[in-house]
């Protein structure tokens, strides 16, 4: 299997820009991902797998759409049967957490050793912008103009009981915190790591405002940062500087929301606040 991602150098992370969107923020966490992978386990040879839109699209090395992690255990299975060891880190998007569910949860519950990041745009960013199971509630898309009324799923926590020897969630407005868990990761897999990455067209704001509004959404409590790790539950704690409406005021895809639709959103937020209360209660440090 050709490597596109390998290089003497060991500069792999340079090598995929395809013509992304200006200011794209999955481009930004795919390449932070890489370069904190190859820096770290660079005596280990790791190799990334994955693809997605702003995830180097097509030069990345791919099994199919939804289906990377059986790629991985394939892979996995065959480095095995060569005496092959080395770190597999694969990086995709929220389209795989819907067309590669089964997958992904049975890989994590044979215990499967790699790292799985999502670079989490809400949307099928690639073909259309239509909506996937990770788009946040009310937002609009191309086949919602009003939204969906429904939450969003909650991946980590699925895979957190699906054998997951690790799960957190990032943002690519907070580097330094993402770059600290996949080191957490690279150290507790298998390993599922989700990183809100906003998309420009798809959410509707400025191009040089994707980390702005990836930072007001952990700010204003709609993305929580998280993590569980050696079997205990955190949430990080982060100030609430932002409000509901600062975060949906910068994007169209929430231009139609008025007063109700914003109460919605902030219950929403609360009702999330309790959520990682009581995870933190029930398996946080004793
Ligand atoms: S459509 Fe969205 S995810 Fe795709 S390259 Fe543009 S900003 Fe990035």
């Amino acid at each position: 299997m050709k490597m596109l991602l390998e290089s003497p150098e060991q500069k792999v992370h340079l090598n995929i820009t395809a013509n992304q969107c200006p200011g794209c923020p999955s481009n930004l966490a795919a390449r932070l991902v890489m370069q904190v992978t190859f820096e770290t386990l660079k005596n280990q040879r790791p190799i990334i797998f994955g693809q997605g839109c702003g995830i180097g699209r097509d030069f990345l090395q791919r099994s199919g759409l939804g289906t990377h992690d059986s790629g991985i255990a394939a892979m996995k299975t065959a480095m095995a049967i060569r005496g092959i060891d080395r770190p597999v880190v694969v990086i995709d998007g929220d389209g795989q957490i819907d067309m590669g569910l089964a997958d992904m949860a049975t890989a994590f519950q044979l215990g499967y050793q790699y790292v799985h990041v999502v670079c989490d745009n809400q949307a099928h960013a690639a073909s259309g912008s239509h909506t996937t199971g990770a788009t946040d509630i009310l937002a609009r898309t191309s086949v919602r103009s009003a939204g969906e009324p429904r939450p969003r799923k909650l991946f980590p926590l699925m895979l957190m009981f699906s054998g997951a020897a690790y799960v957190a969630t990032a943002s690519v407005s907070h580097p330094q915190d993402l770059e600290r868990k996949l080191k957490n990761a690279f150290t507790r897999m298998p390993a599922f790591i989700q990183v809100l990455t906003p998309c420009n067209p798809s959410w509707g704001y400025d191009d040089d405002k994707g980390t702005l509004v990836a930072r007001l959404a952990v700010e204003c409590g709609m993305w929580p940062l998280y993590e569980w790790k050696d079997r205990v539950f955190g949430r990080q704690n982060v100030p609430r500087k932002a409000t509901v409406k600062d975060y949906v005021s910068l994007q169209r895809r929430y231009a139609h929301l008025d007063e109700e639709g914003i109460q919605v959103l902030e219950r929403y937020v609360g009702g999330l606040d309790d959520l990682m209360a009581k995870l933190e209660q029930g398996f946080g440090e004793p």
